[in-house]
């Protein structure tokens, strides 16, 4: 996609993104909710007609030949879209003929898919008397069953127990492995590194960055140190240090106010613990500011990483 624009109202959903996913590739969209990421896969997917730009998959107008460019696609929304009054087994058969396969193909791809998504004992079951996580995980299959050339999911692993997550990923690796392009939507910081993708992070309706995680660890990671204070801090302490992010946490042990800081530089741990000198009571906790993605995340977009352990 080329000079993506679309708002809804007032609201700039994306502001000018430009884009490109190469077969074999996975590409993990990062970014807050509200980034933009649904709208991009959805405009990609020729659902959603933007204001202005290009969207083409090979060399077929997604925005003027929607039909032909859904050929190529396999989508897998956000909201979760399977036929409760079908079996498990007839709706991978009717979503893998709506894309053009033959009957006893379409049969052929839905029992491995099911296989390779742990459906199989579930063929026979009736999708509305799946679990949650069943539900979805036949939604993303029905994504799968015609072996598109280009796979758009858009937070597959949404309520998906360990073990199912761990399934889809090498589903998917595999896919990319056999020449599939993947656009890969998430808020789970492992599963991006689990996919070896190439990160995306978008941020207000613009692409803030791309590359592999090494690549944007190297760009953007800027050492320094985290460290936790309790009760309000002297400022003069705080003037000489180079803060990245602040996030405070929701109370403290004796209701005071706590909160995390993170500071670039070569400062040393004793240092820090110097400078505060008679308030180092107030200090709860020092370590180094280790390399990962949401440290990049923050040095990007200038945010904090919202609530969930290892989450976006
Ligand atoms: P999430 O992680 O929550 O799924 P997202 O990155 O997918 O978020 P989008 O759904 O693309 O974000 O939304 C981008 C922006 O557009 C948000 O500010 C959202 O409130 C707004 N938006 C999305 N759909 C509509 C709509 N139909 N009408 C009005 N505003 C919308």
């Amino acid at each position: 996609m080329e000079g993506i624009r679309k708002s809804y109202g007032d609201v700039d959903a994306l502001r000018g993104v430009d884009l490109t996913v190469e077969r074999g590739q996975i590409v993990a969209l990062l970014g807050r909710n509200g980034a933009g990421k649904t709208t991009l896969v959805s405009v990609m997917s020729g659902l959603l007609k933007p204001d202005a730009g290009a969207v083409a998959v090979d060399d077929i107008n997604v925005l003027t030949h929607p039909a032909e460019a859904a050929k190529m696609i396999g989508l897998a929304p956000q909201e979760t879209g399977i036929y409760r009054v079908l079996t498990v087994r007839e709706n991978l058969e009717f979503f893998g003929e709506l894309a053009g396969l033959r009957r006893r193909e379409s049969r052929a791809r839905g029992d491995l898919v099911a296989e390779q998504l742990e459906l199989t004992d579930l063929m026979g079951r009736k999708a509305s008397q799946l679990s949650g996580g069943e539900a979805r995980r036949l939604h993303t299959a029905c994504a799968l069953v015609h072996s598109p050339e280009f796979l758009m999911l858009d937070e597959p692993t949404v309520g998906a127990d360990v073990a199912s997550r761990q399934r889809l990923i090498e589903t998917v690796a595999a896919m990319a492995a056999d020449g599939a392009a993947v656009i890969y939507t998430t808020h789970y910081l492992a599963e991006v590194e689990a996919l070896d993708a190439d990160i995306v992070m978008i941020h207000n309706g613009e692409i803030m960055t791309r590359g592999t995680r090494a690549e944007l660890i190297e760009q953007h990671h800027r050492g320094g140190l985290r460290f936790t204070v309790q009760g309000s801090v002297d400022q003069t302490i705080l003037d000489d240090l180079d803060i990245v992010s602040v996030q405070p946490q929701t109370s403290g042990t004796a209701g005071e106010d706590v909160a995390d800081y993170v500071i670039a530089g070569d400062l040393r741990m004793p240092d820090l613990i110097d400078r505060f000198g008679p308030s180092v009571g107030q200090l709860v906790s020092v370590e180094r500011n280790l390399p990962d993605l949401e440290g990049v995340f923050l040095a990007v977009t200038g945010e904090t990483v919202s609530d969930g352990e290892e989450g976006l």
